[in-house]
Order: structure tokens, then sequence, then C-alpha cells
């Protein structure tokens, strides 16, 4: 029955110059959201308000679906709408709507017309009133409730005349695009997918890289890293994925340096090159899964460690998260099974017994040096030999 969509979206800090902006990649994301769904789509905004209207058949679930994963929208109205066809018609429409919408009408309601039209013969109090009365006749167990409604049935007079009353929650935040791009570190655990999700729900556009080490990381390893990124890439749009073979630097770290600092001189390197590539594919800050204490190199002392070697920005965003909250949120999102699949990950298998958890910045630079002969030139190679793998 419902044949378009009115899309809510908070307004808060997207007032004067930024607010077109603000809508048209809202459009624009929403856009995309719906390519993957059955049936063609016109959406448009007019007068502060964006709608979509259904010009064919369409599956409403899905739809629905797709649209709950655009940064930027607070809520959904599934909308009715009908052509001008004189009032009482309308009245007619709109009791058949409530019948349908809800067939438990013991509630209270309200009508809220809206006038965008300003030709039309009756004024908006008026249509709340007559509209009103016309309800409350054909449905003697409704009652009027102007402060706090059940059912706010808004009635909006444009060219055609929308009904809508229901607003299903949409997931909040700004529509990606709108505050620039981010190189997301992205392994195949729980942590940094969620963290993905958080950085582009405030607006931003998602990069990622991930670090193989074939043969001890597996051909499925980097599937399930792929497969976590197109999750993503529902609510973020299409994301670039560098693949950056690892082995050799990893092998280097593990011959020239102290075991129980090879977690943490890895993670620099990791941080070093996920910069250079940040830098080439004009991000503006890195992004991890990375929580204090959830594991040594995770400490704030390993946090130093880890910084130290990067001038822009590392968005952190789960840094004051338990692991139960972040599972909440990639059981949410739909990531939590795929990083669950017992995939090995780089991190594993060189693990030291005793990892350092305060390890002292001049001791790692220290020894770091022992890399000098043909570090720089391995790091080359792995920018070299990148895989980029486009995922949608
Ligand atoms: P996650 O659940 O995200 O894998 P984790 O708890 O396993 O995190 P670490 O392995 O210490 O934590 O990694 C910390 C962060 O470093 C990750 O959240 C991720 O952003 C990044 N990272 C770790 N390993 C890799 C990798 N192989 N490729 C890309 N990024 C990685
Ligand atoms: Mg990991």
């Amino acid at each position: 029955m419902f044949t378009a969509f009115l899309i809510k979206y908070a307004e808060i800090g997207i007032k004067g110059k930024n607010r077109y902006l603000f809508e048209d990649a809202l459009v624009h994301q929403i856009n995309h959201a719906l390519k993957k769904c059955e049936g063609k789509f016109f959406v448009h905004k007019t007068q502060g308000r964006i709608f979509v209207d259904a010009l064919t058949d369409f599956d409403y679930e899905e739809t629905v679906e797709q649209l709950k994963k655009v940064f930027g929208i607070s809520g959904i109205c599934p909308v009715v709408y009908v052509e001008d066809e004189g009032f009482e018609r309308l009245c007619e429409t709109v009791i058949q709507y409530l019948a349908d919408v809800y067939p438990d009408r013991n509630r209270t309601f309200k009508v809220q017309a809206r006038r965008a039209r300003k030709n039309y013969p009756k004024e908006s109090m008026e249509i709340n009133m007559d509209m009103g009365e016309a309800i409350l006749n054909a449905y003697p167990e409704m009652t009027v409730d102007v402060h706090h409604p059940d059912i706010l049935l808004n009635i909006e007079i444009r060219e055609k005349i929308y009904i809508y009353s229901e607003i299903i929650p949409g997931p909040g935040g700004m529509p990606v695009g709108t505050g620039g791009k981010a190189m997301l570190l992205l392994s195949g655990g729980i942590d940094s997918p969620v963290a993905g999700y958080m950085i582009a729900k405030r607006g931003v556009k998602i990069d990622a890289v991930y670090f193989h080490a074939p043969p001890y990381t597996s051909e499925r390893a980097k599937q399930k890293v792929v497969d976590l990124a197109r999750i993503v890439s529902a609510y973020t749009g299409p994301i670039y994925l560098h693949v950056i073979n690892f082995t050799d630097i990893q092998l280097y770290i593990h011959e020239k340096c102290p075991h129980e600092e090879l977690t943490i001189i890895m993670r620099r390197y990791m941080m070093r090159i996920a910069e250079h590539i940040a830098r080439e594919t004009d991000c503006l800050g890195l992004i991890t899964g990375e929580s204090i204490g959830q594991v040594a190199s995770q400490t704030m002392t390993s946090l130093v460690a880890t910084n130290e070697v990067c001038e822009l920005p590392v968005y952190r965003p789960l840094i004051g998260f338990d692991k139960q909250e972040i599972v909440e949120i990639s059981e949410k999102i739909g990531t939590f099974e795929t990083s669950i699949l017992p995939f090995e990950d780089c991190c594993t298998i060189f693990v030291a017994k005793h990892p350092v958890t305060k390890p002292n910045v001049k001791v790692i630079r220290r020894h770091e040096k022992n890399l000098e002969e043909q570090i720089d030139d391995l790091v080359k190679t792995a920018l070299e030999t990148e895989e980029l793998i486009i995922v949608e």
C-alpha cells in the first residue's frame, strides 16, 4: 500500500551553507543503497525534505532494510500518496489507511496537516478539525489527544497529498562523503570492522588496508577480510581494499629483533605503511580497532609506541569500549558471524609467549635500527606489489 518514504534527518550542524551538501550526499547515498533493491525509485528533495518515491512495484521490507543502513537518516516514514480529488475523498482514503495500518484502533490520535501548496481550499487548522471529526465518526473507539497522541497522522498537501504516521528509526549519523576519507586498518577480527562502521557513521568515506602473510595466513583468511569489507560497505558504499603482502617484513623483524617486541614493531610497520597509502589516496586519518588494555599491544604504553610512527591522526573509536560492547555492535551491523570464523590472522602466527606490555620507545627505536639494511626495500616491494580489491 505504501508508495513512498519521507526521509527524516537530524538538522543539527547542517544549517545554512552546508545544508545542501548534506542533503545532496544523503540523496546520493540513498540512491546507492537502493540500487540493490528490486524496483525503481525516484529520490528527490523538496522544500527541506527528502522523498523516495517508488516508480514501480517494490519489496517493502527489503527497501526499508536498505534505508536503515544509510547514515544521516534519523527516521523513515512510509508514505501513502494520493491525487487531490477533493477533501471528502481524502477523508475516505485516510479512514481506509487507518484500517490498514492499525488493526487495533483503540488509540489516541492527532491530525497534523501541512499545506505546502497554499491554493488548497482548506487551511491547515481546518483540515485538522474536519478530518479529526470524520475519523471519530468512522471509528468511535479512537480519541483525540493533541499533546501525546499514539498516532500522529501527518497530512501533507503538495501537488499530491502525502499521508504518513509511522516512523521507523534510521541509523542516525551523517551521510558518508560529507566528512572526508580515512584509511581503516582492517583485520579479520571483531574490532576493526566495528571501528570502520563507527567512523563512517560520522560521514567519513572509508578505504581499507589488510596485511596478510602468505603462506602463514591462508587465502581463506584474506577472503574473510574481503567478506567483512563487503558487509561494512553496505553502510559506507564501495571500499578500496589495499592488500599488502607483509610476510617478508614480518620474517625480517622476526630475524632481527627481540621476540617479545615483535608484535609492537610489526604494528609500527603496519601503521607506517598504512599512513603511506593513506597519503597517496587523500585519506585524512587512520582508523584502528584498538581498545585500551585489550591485549599487550594495546596498553597505553604500547599505544605510545605505535602512535609515534605516524603523523596523521589515528582514530580509535573503540578505545573506551569493553569487548562485550564491541561484540554487540558487530552483531547489530552483521559482521560478528564472519569475524569469529577461525582463520588465523597474521598477528597470531608470530606472537611471542610474553610480549612486552610496557615497551620502551627508545629501546624499540634502537632495535628497529637492526632492520636498517633491508627494511626500506622490503617496504617498497610490499607497496609495489599491493593488490587492490574494490569491494561493493
Ligand atoms: P581486531 O579484532 O580488529 O582484529 P584485535 O583485537 O585482533 O583487533 P590487534 O590484532 O592488536 O587487535 O590489532 C589492533 C588493530 O590493528 C586492529 O583493530 C586493526 O585495526 C589493526 N590490525 C591488526 N592486524 C591487522 C592486519 N593484519 N591488517 C590490517 N590491520 C590490522
Ligand atoms: Mg586482530
